[in-house]
């Protein structure tokens, strides 16, 4: 996308400076493409963790403890039923920063990435699931605003990334992702599918945000916003048990018709 607007110039630099951004950032370079290769692991990216908390409910609950529950119960369904290996970018409330965790995802040749969160609003009444694809133009306003939100929310990675380097690697980043758009729209469809049947949560229907977490990624991926934690009804359900079962379950059959069609 990004790359088709910059200059022969700047191209070229980029192409050039591969080999030495590789040696310092072998994440998403280095990786061999995944799109060949028989589907052996999964990667589940529980969105935020340690000092960076993400968005935070009326009751005191943390996105960063609600996508940890939602991505171990997903863990477990996959493992069990599908039989493939899981990688997740964090087992525990520690924080890693976004390139870290492209780089888990392609270091370990991940053929699916799915990155859960949980969505917040200023509008208190704003509710339901969303899932995301990558592209560098928002779908809405609203949409802009998550996407700034959750590449911004991270204190690691406003440390790490302040340099000039930063449009190259974003320019590198967007090749990564560029390959799979047709893909991770696809599995986005399917979970959103899947999701709208089993919560009973509002359609908000697929979208697509320049999301920092996916552009790395080399293979399909896609972000779940499941619910709004920002709504007290919402936050409620993202908390329990039941709730983030569901949520599990709805990704995993989204997944699973997205594998049994071959795409
Ligand atoms: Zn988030």
């Amino acid at each position: 996308m990004q790359i088709f607007r910059i200059k022969r110039p700047a191209l070229i630099a980029a192409v050039l400076a591969i080999a030495a951004v590789g040696l310092a950032f072998p994440g998403p370079v280095a990786a061999a493409p995944a799109q060949d290769q028989a589907l052996r692991t999964v990667v589940i990216d529980p969105g935020h963790g340690g000092l960076e908390s993400g968005a935070k409910g009326k009751f005191g609950n943390l996105e960063k403890d609600i996508t940890l529950a939602v991505s171990l119960k997903l863990k477990a369904l996959i493992e069990k039923d599908m039989g493939f290996e899981v990688v997740l970018t964090r087992d525990r409330d520690v924080d890693v920063s976004i390139e870290n965790r492209s780089a888990i995802a392609n270091n370990r040749k991940a053929g699916l990435f799915i990155s859960i969160h949980a969505n917040g609003s200023v509008q208190r009444k704003a509710g339901g699931s969303e899932t995301f694809f990558l592209s560098l133009n928002a779908t809405d306003e609203e949409t802009r605003r998550l996407a700034y939100l959750e590449n911004n929310s991270s204190a690691l990675q406003s440390r790490i990334d302040p340099s000039s380097d930063s449009d190259l690697m974003m320019i590198l980043w967007d090749m990564a992702q560029n390959a799979y758009i047709k893909q991770s729209s696809r599995l986005a469809e399917l979970v959103q599918a899947e999701l709208d049947a089993m919560l009973g949560t509002r359609n908000r229907g697929i979208k697509q945000a320049p999301f920092k977490i996916l552009t790395g990624v080399a293979c399909p991926a896609i972000l779940v916003e499941a619910a709004f934690i920002s709504n007290p009804d919402e936050e409620q359900k993202l908390a329990s048990d039941a709730f983030q079962t569901k949520v599990a379950e709805a990704i995993f059959r989204g997944l699973a018709l997205f594998l049994k069609r071959g795409e």
